[in-house]
């Protein structure tokens, strides 16, 4: 258990957060034991006989890695922002190779939320500045592997708009990936270096091209448009929520995030490519832009995630309150042989041969796990002997180890032959 200890800080948070939502399952659990003299009832409060999941448990420490993707050609003439659609499809390949899931942006952002678990290793693509090659060539080999994706549109570089040419997307095409699912999130309105007193050039309806630098009220005004103004665009052309913002060049100071921020953007994104992790700040995403002169890249991506594979980094820790363990973390039962038990359906798909339960002075027990109802139980047959017991249950989900450990109390006395609630078999 002591090895243990060296994992615990990075789960702190998630325990204490997590302690205050159940807390009324313990304290009806408490509270059923206390007015229900009967050792029976004692053993089975209702809590236990019906767990309520109200939050998922979400891995903590699943990693995840975005893609940055630009063009697709045969022909590579910008090898900054091109790359051949072989050498993509190779690349989507490997990921799945790799064991590596592609996610959602939106289950990416749930999973930071709290809110809904993905695996492991995970991955998002994104591809940005919308080219039709992304329509034409990307969306086929992103159907083929089915993976979900996110484009990142600036506006004017839209066909049609001030800065889109041939090569641009169009808005019925943006409409046709929207319908099937596509995910479409901001990417300003010109695309330029957003920070005030940078060289940028005027573009947009009736605007003559101008290069300027823009301060003070005029900056905040063209800053608007860009940030909000292109997200008000995206959001009423094609009916959808835009939440994420992918910052051209990935060049931000904290006034930009500040009015990405405060215009209902719930991420930023970059291109400085890092593996994200469950408490990476929002406000500045590093995501690894893909380019045909630097294949290391994309490589050195896969590794940075592609190599957890079980060991003491791998387990993650679940809240015992979650659980709805019984007895409950901090509880103190009467009987020195408790029934211990756990709901392990709030990890997920748990692998029945997996479950292990430790006691701390029994060791390994034979508990028992019953996969319909995702609940391990051990009912204590020799007594125990200290005034406060540790149990851990640790069991595999998706490949990985998680482990969940709780402590309760046993009342003076109970330990103690005269008290015993629960009358042994031999008696
Ligand atoms: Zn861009």
């Amino acid at each position: 258990m002591i090895i243990r200890f060296a994992i615990l800080p990075l789960f702190l948070a998630l325990n204490l957060s997590m302690c205050k939502k159940q807390e009324n399952v313990s304290q009806s659990s408490q509270q059923a034991g206390a007015s229900s003299p009967t050792p029976a009832a004692a053993s089975t409060p209702v809590a236990a006989a019906a767990p309520k999941i109200t939050k998922p448990v979400v891995d903590q420490t699943a990693q995840v890695i975005i893609f940055c993707y630009h063009r697709l050609v045969d022909k590579i003439r910008y090898p900054g922002t091109e790359i051949t659609p072989a050498a993509f499809d190779a690349q989507m390949k490997q990921l799945k190779d790799s064991g590596i899931t592609v996610i959602s942006m939106q289950d990416l952002l749930a999973w930071k939320r709290g809110e809904k678990n993905i695996p492991p290793r995970s991955a998002v693509v994104t591809f940005d500045d919308g080219w039709k090659s992304q329509f034409e060539v990307a969306w086929p080999i992103m159907k083929k592997y089915g993976y979900p994706f996110t484009m990142f549109i600036y506006t004017e570089g839209v066909r049609g708009g001030s800065l889109g040419g041939g090569e641009a997307i169009t808005w019925e095409q943006l409409a046709d990936m929207r319908d099937n699912g596509v995910d479409i999130q901001g990417h300003s309105a010109t695309h330029q270096d957003l920070r005030e007193g940078h060289t940028i050039t005027l573009a947009g309806p009736g605007v003559k091209r101008t290069r300027t630098k823009l301060t003070g009220p005029q900056y905040e005004q063209w800053m608007q448009n860009e940030v909000v103004g292109s997200k008000q665009l995206l959001e009423q052309r094609l009916g959808i929520k835009v939440n994420c913002f992918a910052v051209p060049f990935g060049n931000y100071n904290e006034h930009v995030k500040e009015i990405a921020r405060n215009s209902g953007y719930e991420a930023m994104f970059t291109v400085y490519g890092q593996p994200i992790t469950f408490t990476s700040p929002m406000d500045a995403i590093g995501r690894y832009a893909i380019e045909a002169n630097k294949p290391k890249v994309f490589e050195d991506a896969v590794k940075m995630i592609g190599t957890s594979t079980g060991g003491a980094a791998a387990v993650a820790e679940v809240g015992a309150k979650d659980l709805s363990t019984q007895p409950a973390d901090g509880e103190t039962v009467r009987t020195a042989l408790p029934l211990i038990k756990a709901n392990l359906s709030a990890i997920g798909q748990i692998e029945p041969g997996s479950v292990q339960m430790r006691v701390s002075g029994l060791g390994v027990v034979p508990a028992n796990f019953d996969p319909k109802s995702g609940t391990v139980s051990y009912q204590v047959t020799q007594k125990l002997h200290e005034k406060s017991c540790s149990v851990i249950i640790s069991a595999k989900s998706q490949g990985k180890k998680v482990e969940a450990h709780w402590t309760f109390g046993i009342e003076e006395g109970a330990a103690g032959a005269a008290t015993s609630p629960i009358p042994t078999p031999k008696k």
